[in-house]
């Protein structure tokens, strides 16, 4: 089976539901067809300033929202990325051969380092990008299913590996970027023209899986839509409701059309109703599963390390071609 990898940052509590409805359901499809690596990425959540014991609850928990959300860590390998040290240092190496310009051309660097101001900016978040690309190459990575914001990431890895490759010998497999169209970017509920993160600013517009049913239905009803009153989907004219439009039909397993029929004529109250009842229908026995898995942290605890012991079989023999063809001399 071709590999694959991807991972997502214990950066909040819960995750929100443009990770789920942009990767994680793609995770769960495709890990039926290949041999898949899902890391729950606390090293990169370490670029920006987490508080430690959060940090370790969140890792838990994040862990148990794959688990619920469809991923079965018996099949695929689900581990935690700090529980492998290659990841580290094979990124240590491919700092050397990243450029700084290249890597200066990272758009979510520039958005996330704009927003911490120059001295929170820390040269962790500048190296993001290169620890992304080392958690891919460890695996013979083919297939990187992600949300549309982390495409640039998936092209650098591709860079990279190709520079590496060219540079030492064929080395590490070049990857591809996997990324569902119509569900590649969830926009925030309150700001429909800016991508819905774990880390943004304001919460009023982030729907999280692990929020209680009459959170999530408030903040759908107060959703920003507009002026026109038309359910039709219309990314251009009508961001707020094309959104709505978007998570409604992925969630329900409806088509857009059948959603605007069934609305034609009814205002964006009913849509949002419809909406909310779609949204907790879907993750009430999420929810519940997740608290499941969370009353038992040391079970947890010991399938993540079973996992790790087998990606660190896989992580290992890669590090130790690349830091062979580079030069450095084996410990004997
Ligand atoms: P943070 O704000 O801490 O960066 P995040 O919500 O962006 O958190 P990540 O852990 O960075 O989440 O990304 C996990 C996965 O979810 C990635 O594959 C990313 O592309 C995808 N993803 C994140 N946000 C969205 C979104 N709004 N729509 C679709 N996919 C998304
Ligand atoms: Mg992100």
């Amino acid at each position: 089976k071709p590999r694959l990898y991807s991972g997502m940052q214990p950066s909040a509590d819960s995750l929100q539901i443009g990770n789920y409805i942009g990767a994680l359901l793609n995770w769960k499809s495709l890990q039926e067809t290949h041999e898949a690596y899902f890391s729950i990425v606390d090293l990169h959540a370490l670029t920006v300033a987490q508080d430690p014991a959060k940090l370790r609850e969140n890792t838990r928990r994040t862990a148990a929202q794959y688990i619920a959300s469809g991923i079965d860590p018996s099949a695929s390998t689900l581990y935690v990325q700090s529980h492998v040290a290659a990841h580290a240092q094979l990124a240590w190496v491919l700092n050397t051969i990243t450029g700084f310009g290249e890597a200066s051309r990272m758009t979510q660097f520039k958005d996330k380092s704009a927003k911490q101001g120059s001295d929170g900016t820390t040269v962790g978040l500048f190296a993001y990008p290169i620890l992304m690309a080392a958690d891919i190459l460890l695996y013979d990575t083919v297939v990187v299913p992600v949300g549309e914001d982390q495409r640039q990431h998936v092209e650098l890895t591709r860079d990279i590996a190709a520079r590496f490759n060219s540079r030492f010998g064929d080395t590490f497999v070049i990857p591809e970027a996997d990324i569902v169209k119509e569900t590649a970017k969830i926009y925030d509920l309150q700001n429909p023209t800016s991508k819905m993160s774990k880390s943004a600013e304001s919460h009023a517009g982030v729907i999280w899986l692990l929020d209680a049913p009459a959170v999530t239905a408030k903040k759908i009803m107060r959703a920003v839509t507009d002026a026109d009153g038309g359910v039709v989907f219309d990314r251009e004219n009508k961001p707020g409701v094309s959104n709505l439009l978007t998570i409604y039909s992925v969630l329900a397993e409806r088509s857009v059309q059948s959603i605007e029929d069934e609305y034609a004529g009814r205002g964006y109250g009913d849509l949002k109703k419809g909406l909310a009842e779609v949204v907790t229908g879907t993750f009430g026995p999420i929810r519940s599963r997740v608290l499941e898995l969370l009353d038992d942290p040391a079970e947890l605890d010991r399938l993540l390390a079973l996992n790790a012991d087998r990606a660190a079989g896989v992580a290992n023999a890669t590090l130790a071609r690349a830091f062979d063809r580079v030069g450095l001399l084996p410990r004997r």
